[in-house]
């Protein structure tokens, strides 16, 4: 299973696998301990599991620093900048720093709009669902159907707007994306494909949010 922070954590492992037993520093911007991340569209959303069953097998092969970003690297002096001020030196460096999600260009947070990355946004997403919103779920890859389905597990309406003309369609051919189109309709989902989201409307807090598409 794919965690948070999976790439860095493997990294480190495999260093001390070759034999490397000097210093290690697992360095992440997030404040909890590496987590799983595939649950949180999943049991974690539906709140069928809590963020403690999230957590990755306690590891003392690094030295972890938790809750802070590193923000400016000087490869020529070998030196890291943190967000608290201070730095580090290094000898070998790792930058496994993954990818977060792209959002709206011109959006404006509102309290009715989510990413979903970290434990953090999830618990957000789960809040907001139980005041049973219609959910509107930008990009039917793996990680918006499988909201969609949760959204349809507990009852709730969602329109998935993708991109391409089919869901998954990074990864399956049109056929098989079809299909799994076939699949999220007959469970209610109102999936739009060959459609960009260009814009959000959010005129405040709790109020409806479009997504014109064309
Ligand atoms: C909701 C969801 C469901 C998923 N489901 C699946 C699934 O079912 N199957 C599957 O295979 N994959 C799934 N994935 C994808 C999987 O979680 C990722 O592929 C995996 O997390 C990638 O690991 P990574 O280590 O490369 O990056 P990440 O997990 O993104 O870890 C990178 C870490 O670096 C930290 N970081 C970034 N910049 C800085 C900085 N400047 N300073 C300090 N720290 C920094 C980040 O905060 C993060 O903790 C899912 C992802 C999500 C969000």
């Amino acid at each position: 299973m794919s965690k948070a922070s999976h790439a860095g954590i493997r990294a480190a492992e495999e260093i001390r696998h070759l034999g490397y037993d000097g210093s290690l520093r697992f360095l992440s911007e997030e404040a909890e301990l590496p987590y799983e991340r595939p649950p949180l569209s999943t049991e974690f959303l539906l709140g069928q599991i809590d963020s403690a069953a999230l957590s990755m097998p306690q590891s003392d092969i690094a030295e972890l620093m938790l809750d802070i970003g590193a923000i400016e690297l000087d490869t020529r002096n070998h030196l890291l900048t943190l967000s608290d001020g201070s730095s580090l030196t290094f000898d070998g460096l790792v930058i496994a720093t993954g990818a977060r999600p792209r959002t709206m260009p011109d959006e404006e947070r509102a309290h009715d709009a989510f990413t979903l990355y970290t434990l953090g946004e999830a618990q957000a997403l789960r809040l907001e669902l139980q005041r049973e919103p219609r959910v509107v779920i930008i990009g039917a890859g793996l990680t918006g159907l499988e909201v969609a389905s949760s959204c349809r597990t507990i009852g709730l309406g969602t329109t998935p707007v993708e991109l391409l003309s089919t869901p998954l369609g990074r990864v399956l051919d049109e056929e098989l994306g079809q299909r799994v189109a076939g699949l999220a309709r007959a469970h209610g989902v109102n999936l739009i494909t060959g459609r960009t989201a260009v814009r959000s409307c959010a005129p405040g807090p709790f109020e409806r949010r479009t997504v014109p598409a064309r």
